[in-house]
């Protein structure tokens, strides 16, 4: 092949929508003057609307994971007594910032590809009347699979826990009613459903879990929850915000909300789930089968083969970059995102590359089977439900 494009399906980074690329030219603007104050208030409010809540949002320049350490950091003390459900690579990392800030995890573990029961949290919080916080992850981007965020949020919300959700790729890819269900920490980041680079974190805090903020007694200085809060409603950050991402994330708010966000959702999971049609037409095996979110479709790679052959593949061929499993399940399965600025002229593309794969590496495939598979969910779909039109 002569003329190669680099595309880049990972479900973080994910493709970037271009006018939010281009609102990124603007920056040369200091951020202590009204034109930005007026940028980034513009961005808190959209952002709160778009996510659906009456709750304070506060914004933070650092990848996803500086909001989930926030948020131990900024509303828990040394001892405290947590339940961490842990389902994957994320569960892990909410295990291991609980146990770096001193408090005392109460592990709720389910297998990789499987996904923490509502009815083990509920026994966990009846068993121990002392528990301070459910940490969870939404959607489990290293394995595909999703929570029942709103089961369980209906639990916590009964006792004097609060409810801590990484929703990094369950924003706009599953419903998500953050006031109602009890989600009293909402934690994004910007590199995935939201299109644009990474580099910004941000966090919905519940009256609740501003409660918590005055009793919680772990040190802290940049990520501090009380001090963003009140610089954030005069239109400014606590420190030098991301000017740069803060005008693309201005940019793919203004997208958002002129498709909606359901419609985001309702893109995100019909691309999932015509990608589970495809991998059924070939044969092949879904890593969370019992419990698939619509983030990212993990899918195991044939017997007898590395599924790091299909992604360097991927790339070789086709200039694109795929995910591999995480820690353990590297090798063993593949990723197929869905999150954010995904079509199914992507997804095409995806699944015909996949195809011609798995034929040059001597897996018995029959060229079309699963092109046509999602060619079917697209037809379906649109009868049902008009695609969102690009702005
Ligand atoms: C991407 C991601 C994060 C954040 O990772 P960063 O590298 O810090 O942006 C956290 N949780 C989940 C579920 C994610 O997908």
């Amino acid at each position: 092949m002569y003329i190669q494009k680099q595309r880049l399906l990972t479900p973080g980074p994910t493709p970037l929508y271009p006018p939010a690329l281009h609102a990124m030219m603007a920056s040369d603007l200091h951020h202590r003057t009204d034109d930005f104050r007026n940028v980034y208030k513009s961005a808190l409010a959209d952002l709160k609307e778009v996510l659906g809540t009456s709750h304070d949002v506060l914004l933070f320049a650092a990848s996803g994971t500086g909001a989930m350490d926030a948020s131990v950091s900024n509303l828990f003390s040394p001892g405290e007594k947590v339940v961490v459900c842990s389902a994957g690579k994320f569960g892990e990392r909410w295990v291991e910032i609980t146990k770096a800030y001193g408090l005392d995890p109460v592990l709720l573990q389910a297998e990789y590809g499987q996904a923490v029961s509502v009815e083990r949290v509920q026994a966990a919080l009846d068993a121990d009347p002392a528990i301070r916080g459910v940490f969870v992850q939404a959607s489990e981007t290293s394995t595909g699979a999703a929570h029942d965020v709103q089961g369980m949020g209906e639990a916590v919300a009964k006792t004097q826990a609060i409810f801590v959700v990484d929703a990094i790729t369950g924003i706009g890819t599953m419903p998500l009613d953050i006031d109602n269900w009890g989600l009293d920490v909402v934690i994004g980041g910007s590199q995935k459903s939201f299109m644009i680079p990474p580099g910004l974190a941000f966090a919905t805090v519940s009256p609740k879990a501003w409660a918590f903020s005055e009793t919680s007694k772990l040190p802290h200085y940049y990520f501090d929850f009380k001090k963003e809060k009140k610089n954030g409603d005069k239109g400014e950050s606590s420190w030098t915000p991301a000017t740069s991402l803060i005008l693309a994330l201005g940019a793919a708010l203004r997208y958002i909300k002129s498709i909606g966000m359901p419609k985001l959702v309702e893109n995100a999971q019909l691309l999932a789930s015509a990608t589970r049609d495809a991998a059924a037409a070939l044969g092949l095996e879904l890593f969370a089968a019992s419990s698939p979110g619509s983030s990212v479709t993990a899918i195991r790679a044939p017997q007898g083969m590395d599924s790091g052959v299909i992604v360097k593949e991927f790339r070789k061929r086709f200039g694109a970059i795929i995910a591999n499993g995480q820690g353990s399940m590297k090798g063993q399965i593949f990723r197929i995102a869905h999150l954010g600025y995904f079509d199914f002229a992507d997804l095409f593309a995806v699944v015909a590359a996949l195809e011609l794969i798995l034929h040059a590496n001597g897996v018995d495939v029959e060229f079309g089977k699963g092109v046509a598979a999602v060619q079917r969910a697209y037809a379906r779909a649109a009868v049902q439900t008009p695609q969102p039109v690009a702005g």
